[in-house]
C-alpha cells in the first residue's frame, strides 16, 4: 500500500469492502456516526483511492452495499446530515436532484465541513457557525434558543462554551 498524502488511504480493490473501509473510521457515540479522518477533499467530503479510483468513501459503501455501479448516476445521501460518516445504517442511495433539494433545505454549507476534520464531535458546524454561536453566547442568548438555531444538541453549545471543543475558534 503506497501513500503519497499522508492521509490519503490507497485501498486495492480486493480490500475495498464495508468492514475494512469502517475499521477506518472513528465511532461517534453521541450520534452512532463512524467519522472517516483520512482525509478530506476540498469540499469536506472524506474520500480515499478504491475501485481504481479516488472515490468518496460514503459513496464506496453505498456501491458495496447496495452492489451499484461507481460510475452510475446516484448520491449517496446521509441521514445523519454528516459527510464524514461512513456508516452503512446512516447511508441511502438518491438522485443528485433529491440530493440538491435535501441539500438546499437543511441549508447545508458544505464547504466549511473541512473544519470540522480534526474534531470528533460538531462535524455539523462549520467555523463561521461557531464565531456566530460564540457571539450569541457572549450577547446572553440562551444556549437552548442557539442549540435550536443551529440544529445541534445544547451539549454541543455548553462544550463550545466551555472551550471543550472548538478551542481553536
Ligand atoms: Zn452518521
Amino acid at each position: 500500500m503506497r501513500s503519497e498524502k499522508a492521509s490519503h488511504l490507497y485501498l486495492p480493490a480486493k480490500y475495498a469492502t464495508i468492514e475494512n473501509i469502517v475499521s477506518y473510521s472513528v465511532p461517534e457515540p453521541n450520534t452512532g456516526c463512524y467519522l472517516w479522518l483520512r482525509g478530506a477533499n476540498g469540499d469536506g467530503y472524506s474520500c480515499f483511492t478504491a475501485f481504481y479510483r479516488t472515490i468518496r468513501a460514503a459513496r464506496a459503501i453505498c456501491i458495496l452495499q447496495y452492489n451499484l455501479d461507481p460510475e452510475g448516476d446516484w448520491v449517496a445521501m446521509h441521514t445523519c446530515d454528516t459527510p464524514l460518516c461512513v456508516n452503512p445504517q446512516h447511508l441511502r442511495v438518491g438522485t443528485v436532484d433529491e440530493n440538491n433539494a435535501d441539500r438546499d433545505r437543511k441549508n447545508r454549507n458544505a464547504k466549511g465541513m473541512r473544519n470540522g476534520v480534526h474534531t470528533q464531535h460538531n462535524t455539523k458546524l462549520t467555523v463561521n457557525d461557531v464565531h456566530e454561536i460564540r457571539k450569541l453566547l457572549a450577547a446572553g442568548v440562551y444556549q437552548a434558543d442557539i442549540a435550536r438555531k443551529f440544529n445541534v444538541n445544547q451539549t454541543t453549545i455548553s462544550e463550545i462554551h466551555r472551550k471543550k471543543t472548538w478551542a481553536h475558534v
